[in-house]
């Protein structure tokens, strides 16, 4: 039986960095990382653009990236969402970055696309393959983390949790090296 402490099912953008940021947080922990195809098989490979940010703070700002969004969702989306999207952008991406993910420069700042409905020139990418770019980096940097492991051509078909055990005890319980992540 294989045991884990945090079992994390994916290997794009989000299954890396959150296996990453668990890793930096809780080194003690062993983290698994299950992918049903080749570990660098996701959408994140495939994507190419780049990633909407305010980088440059004399032409653009949140407000602006957040009008934008608004518009271009028609004032369907939700805008505390919006918000919280927008303004944690700059950290996310500069998480990225320290991970080792190259993005392309223009005399020394991080050289701004603009796709439609953007404003401002915000889109920072890499040549036209930024999400290949990034899968790169977040697996490089998962595999030289010592205690994450990554399982690949595993497919997870159902998650069986202690609820679903005749005569185990049902209360909520949280791995103390969760409680640790969450709760300091
Ligand atoms: C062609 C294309 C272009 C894009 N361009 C852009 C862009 O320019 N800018 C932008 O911001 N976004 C873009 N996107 C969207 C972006 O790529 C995704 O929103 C993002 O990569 C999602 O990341 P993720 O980690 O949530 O999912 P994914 O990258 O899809 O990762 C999911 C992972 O889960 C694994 N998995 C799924 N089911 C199972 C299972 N049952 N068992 C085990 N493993 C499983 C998959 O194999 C994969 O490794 C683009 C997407 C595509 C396809």
């Amino acid at each position: 039986m294989i045991k884990a402490d945090v079992l994390v099912i994916g290997s794009g953008i989000s299954g890396l960095s959150y296996a990453i940021k668990v890793s930096e947080q809780l080194p003690d922990a062993k983290i698994i990382i299950v992918t049903k195809s080749d570990e660098d098989e996701s959408n994140t490979k495939y994507a190419q653009g780049g990633l909407a940010v305010v980088t440059d703070s004399k032409n653009d700002n949140f407000n602006k990236h957040i009008e934008d969004t608004m518009r271009a969702g028609d004032g369907e989306n939700k805008r505390d969402v919006v918000e919280m999207v927008v303004t944690e952008a700059p950290k996310r991406f500069r998480e990225i970055v320290e991970w080792g993910a190259n993005f392309d420069m223009k005399n020394g700042e991080f050289a701004l696309g603009r796709e439609g409905g953007h404003t401002e020139n915000r889109i920072v990418h890499h040549k036209d393959i930024t999400g290949f770019e990034i899968e790169r980096a977040l697996l490089q940097t998962a595999k030289s983390s010592p205690n994450i492991e990554i399982l690949d051509h595993h497919y997870v078909i159902d998650i069986i949790t202690q609820h679903h055990v005749p005569g185990k005890e049902t209360e909520r319980r949280r791995h103390p090296l969760l409680r640790r992540l969450y709760f300091g």
